[in-house]
Formats: C-alpha cells, sequence, structure tokens
C-alpha cells in the first residue's frame, strides 16, 4: 500500500513547470555508511579531521584526473534550457534539483580554489569555500541526482550533471562521508559476490527452483545451470533477477531463449551480480574491483562469450567501461560481442528465425516501454545508432500484438528516470523517488487513458524495483511493470524450433 506522500492527479499532457519552492527537499538525505563499509572500499571509516582540506585537494585530483570535469566547470553560460528538464525538479520545485544549480553547489568551490578571479574577489565571483553548510549541501541534492543524463541531452554545451555528482560523491567518500546504501552493497558484491548477499547454496535452490517452476507450467525441462565449466555462455544477471518479481520472469525467460538457440549457458556462483555500484560513487577503483569477478569467473569457467542480463547503469559499466576496466577479453571467442546484451542475443535469434513465438499468449496485454536512462543515454545495442532504442522494441513488437509507445518528448534520448536510479532506491529517499516519478507516470498515464496501455516493459533492474514501489503513490497498479524478457518467455514456444 502506498504511504502517505502526496501527489499530484495526473493529466497525461504535458507537465507544467512547478512553482519554485526554497529548500523544499533541504532537509531529505540518505543515510551514512558505517565505517567498516567505508574502510572495506579503502575509504576513511569516519570524517576525516582535516576534512575540508582533503576535500579540496581530492576536487584537485579529480580536475587534474577528468579534463571533461574542470571543462563543465568553466563552460556553463547559464542559458536555463536545462532547469525544467530534471525530473527531480519537476516533482518537487526545489530550485537546488535544477541541473545547473546542482553543478553551482560544486561549482562555487571550484571558483574559490581554482580560479584567480575567485580567490581575489569572492563576493564578485560566486565563490564560496569549502564548509560544513557547503557539505550539508552537497550530501543532501548530490544524493538527489540520479545520474540520468537527461540534462546534458538539453545543454547546449553537453554538460554531464551526471559526472559532476559522481565526482562529488567520490570527494565525500574520500573523507570518510559515504552513503549506506551504496557502500553497504558493495561491500556484499566484494564479499559474497552479488548485491544481495545471496550465497552460493541460496543461489543454486534458487536455480532448482526457477528449473522446477518452469517445467511444471510448460511440461518441457530446461535448464538454469551454475558454476558449469566449459559453457559456452556466462550469463551475469542483476541479482534482483534471482528471487525479485517482475525481475525472476525475465531471468525465465533468458533460460528459454539460451535453450531454443542451443547454446549451453552457465550462472556463476563467485561472479552472480551485474550491477556496478562503484559507477553511482563515482570510483573508478571500485567499480574495477566489482567488474574483476566477472573476467575472472568467465576466465575460470573457460565460457566463449559474456551475455548480460536486464539492467541499465550494469549495461552502461558494461558496454562503455569494461574494456579499460577488467579488457582485453583475449580469452574469449572473438566472434561474439564482450560484452553481448541479452537483448541483442534474443533479437539476433529471431531476426534468424530460430525461435517460434506465440504472440498471442501476450494478448491481454497492451504493451508500452520505458527507456532506461543509462541503456539510452549512455550506451548502444547492436550495430546501428539507435539499436539500444529499437532493439527492445522489437522483441517486444515480435511477441506482442498490442505496442505503444508513451509521448515521444519522454522516451528514446529524452526519457525520463524513473526516479530511483543512480544509487537513490533506498527507503529513506522515498519522497524523493515517488516525487521524481511523476514524469514518467504522467506520460504512462497518458497512453492507458488513450490507448488502454496495461504493461510497461522495461530492462532495468532498478527501475522494474522502482516502479512497482511508487506508481501505486499515482493510483497505478504495480503489476503493470513487465521484464521485457517476461513477454518473451510468455510467447516462446519451446521445442518449436532449432535455434542455432
Ligand atoms: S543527471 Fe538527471 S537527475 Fe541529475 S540533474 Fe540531470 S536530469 Fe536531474
Ligand atoms: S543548459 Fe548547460 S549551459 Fe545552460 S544553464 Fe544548463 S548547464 Fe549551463
Amino acid at each position: 500500500m502506498a504511504g502517505k506522500i502526496e501527489t499530484p492527479p495526473l493529466t497525461g499532457d504535458k507537465l507544467p513547470i512547478p512553482p519554485v519552492s526554497p529548500g523544499a527537499m533541504a532537509n531529505l538525505s540518505p543515510n551514512r555508511a558505517a565505517e567498516g563499509h567505508n574502510t572495506f572500499l579503502n575509504f576513511p571509516g569516519v570524517r576525516v579531521g582535516d576534512w575540508k582540506e582533503k576535500a579540496v585537494e581530492k576536487m584537485g585530483d579529480l580536475l587534474d584526473k577528468y579534463k571533461s570535469l574542470r571543462v563543465f566547470m568553466d563552460i556553463c553560460v547559464k542559458c536555463g534550457s536545462c532547469t525544467d528538464k530534471c525530473h527531480y525538479f519537476l516533482g518537487t520545485g526545489d530550485p537546488n534539483n535544477m541541473p545547473v544549480a546542482r553543478q553551482e553547489l560544486m561549482r562555487k568551490v571550484y571558483r574559490k580554489e581554482f580560479t584567480l578571479g575567485g580567490k581575489l574577489f569572492p563576493g564578485l565571483s560566486r565563490a564560496e569555500e569549502m564548509s560544513e553548510d557547503v557539505l550539508a549541501q552537497w550530501w543532501s541534492y548530490y544524493h538527489q541526482c540520479s545520474q540520468c543524463r537527461r540534462c546534458s541531452v538539453y545543454c547546449p554545451y553537453g554538460i554531464d550533471t551526471a559526472e559532476i555528482s559522481m565526482a562529488a560523491r567520490e570527494i565525500m567518500d574520500s573523507v570518510g562521508v559515504g552513503q549506506k546504501y551504496c557502500n553497504e552493497i558493495l561491500g556484499k558484491v566484494l564479499e559474497i559476490g552479488n548485491n544481495l548477499g545471496i550465497n552460493p547454496h541460496a543461489l543454486a535452490n534458487t536455480l532448482e527452483f526457477v528449473e522446477e517452476e518452469q517445467e511444471e507450467e510448460s511440461q518441457v525441462k530446461v535448464r538454469y545451470p551454475m558454476d558449469e565449466s566449459g559453457a559456452d555462455v556466462l550469463l551475469i544477471a542483476p541479482s534482483a533477477d534471482f528471487f525479485s518479481s517482475p525481475h525472476i520472469e525475465g531471468f525465465t525467460g533468458y533460460g528459454k531463449i539460451f535453450h531454443e538457440a542451443g547454446v549451453s549457458w552457465t550462472v556463476s556462483s563467485y561472479a552472480s551480480e551485474f550491477a556496478n555500484f562503484g559507477m553511482f560513487i563515482g570510483s573508478y577503483d571500485t567499480m574495477r574491483r566489482v567488474a574483476e569477478r566477472i573476467r575472472e569467473a568467465a576466465h575460470d569457467l573457460k565460457v566463449k562469450r559474456i551475455v548480460v542480463g536486464e539492467c541499465g547503469h550494469a549495461w552502461r559499466v558494461g558496454y562503455s567501461f569494461w574494456n579499460t576496466l577488467i579488457g582485453p577479453f583475449d580469452f574469449l571467442d572473438p566472434s561474439y560481442r564482450t560484452p553481448t546484451h541479452i537483448c541483442e542475443f534474443t533479437w539476433d535469434l529471431i531476426q534468424r528465425d530460430g525461435v517460434k513465438l506465440d504472440k498471442s499468449a501476450n494478448d491481454e496485454r497492451v504493451v508500452t516501454f520505458h527507456d532506461s536512462c543509462n541503456v539510452s543515454r549512455a550506451s548502444r545495442m547492436g550495430d546501428m545508432p539507435g539499436g539500444q532504442y529499437d532493439i527492445p522494441r522489437n522483441i517486444i513488437k515480435a511477441v506482442c500484438n498490442h505496442f505503444v509507445d508513451m509521448d515521444e518528448e519522454t522516451i528514446k534520448e529524452a526519457t525520463y528516470c524513473c526516479g530511483g536510479g543512480g544509487g537513490l532506491l533506498t527507503d529513506e529517499l522515498m519522497d524523493l523517488r515517488v516525487k521524481g516519478a511523476l514524469p514518467r507516470a504522467n506520460a504512462l498515464h497518458g497512453v492507458m487513458e488513450s490507448h488502454g496501455v496495461n504493461t510497461m516493459a522495461m530492462i532495468c533492474a532498478i527501475c522494474k524495483a522502482q516502479f512497482t514501489k511508487v506508481l501505486p503513490y499515482y493510483h497505478i497498479p504495480m503489476d503493470m511493470v513487465a521484464s521485457v524478457h517476461q513477454l518473451v518467455s510468455s510467447a516462446v514456444v519451446l521445442g518449436g524450433k532449432k535455434g542455432v
């Protein structure tokens, strides 16, 4: 049941710019990480005594390391194009949730410490030194950015607020001010192999359960194997795929697709997580430590290729960063792209007529598709520009008779974040999560009214978890949320064709 957070009535029309409400979200911030969670990631356990100096020093390091960050600090012309593009501003009216204002929280310190004008004339330059107040603003508002990059699409200079927010979080971690949700989860994946702390025994039981359920339903045995050396494919899925709904229905679909393709596959108990929260905290080192487990698992299991499941930010890490983080993949079969997205795998099989599909199995559904931020604006699929938009839609159209897109200003590169990405999918930020989901809920309401849409499919574990939780606040049922491979799973006719 939805709680007491108030939400406006949905119209389905373009959202109005909200009245500006200064400080509306100033008191909302995440829980602090415990000492052990910080030290496990090689950050100071608690805030260091000389934290102001250390924070400025770290900012200097990042400005040298990431030239883009220095450029972003310098080039904003205050044109205002980004001001109404953030879902958190549209949902809260807090002016610090305008992307340009969020950037200014770091820029004012940058001016004070790294520009001559800011050093000599701080008042004229709107420069400010690091202080308790500034840190409090960073702590709140850099944890009210889901790093979705929508604002950067509308910025004439391409300023990436997500990168600024990642840098701010890295600076805070470096002085012992870490976020509980992200750092605790990163500890689990580094220690146990997945975000949820599922041990190998529990994972084996889950896979056995999926296998039994699937067989009972279809009367055909489809395998869901773990730690099988020499399999063709190592499947790396977000761990939510092993137990949450509608994630697990999608996972069931992956198995059916591999079965029909005649490809042997396995999950690894050592690396049973595709999500990589190292990106959310801006830490390249942590991101690499998480990703390294996947490389080790693929190597040790002697697979030919790596296929990854439905997870938005992790696809960005895999697609954009794995090569430099954990490449080269010279021990894998060079005929395949590393990583391959499960949507690429499935679409390829469909195009080769390698799987029999019964679209009528989804006839009770009128489906729309939610583009996830990190897939849409930070990666690609297939060999064509826009493949990340077309391939999931092509799959849905191949397995469903009724598909309709939402308002074009809310999809593809203009998509709105679900409101829970970027390390914000935690209960203490529920107020922000609900309000940030307003633009997507409103566009969804539009096609529910106009076309009778009753299913919103997606390919991101965080989007699925977020929407099932927050859509009821907008009087939209949580069971509208579906995995793309859940729809595939329903339509696959097992044994219909020989896939390879
Ligand atoms: S990256 Fe996304 S969440 Fe962050 S300021 Fe831009 S639009 Fe808002
Ligand atoms: S759109 Fe870009 S240049 Fe314009 S105010 Fe926003 S960040 Fe600055």
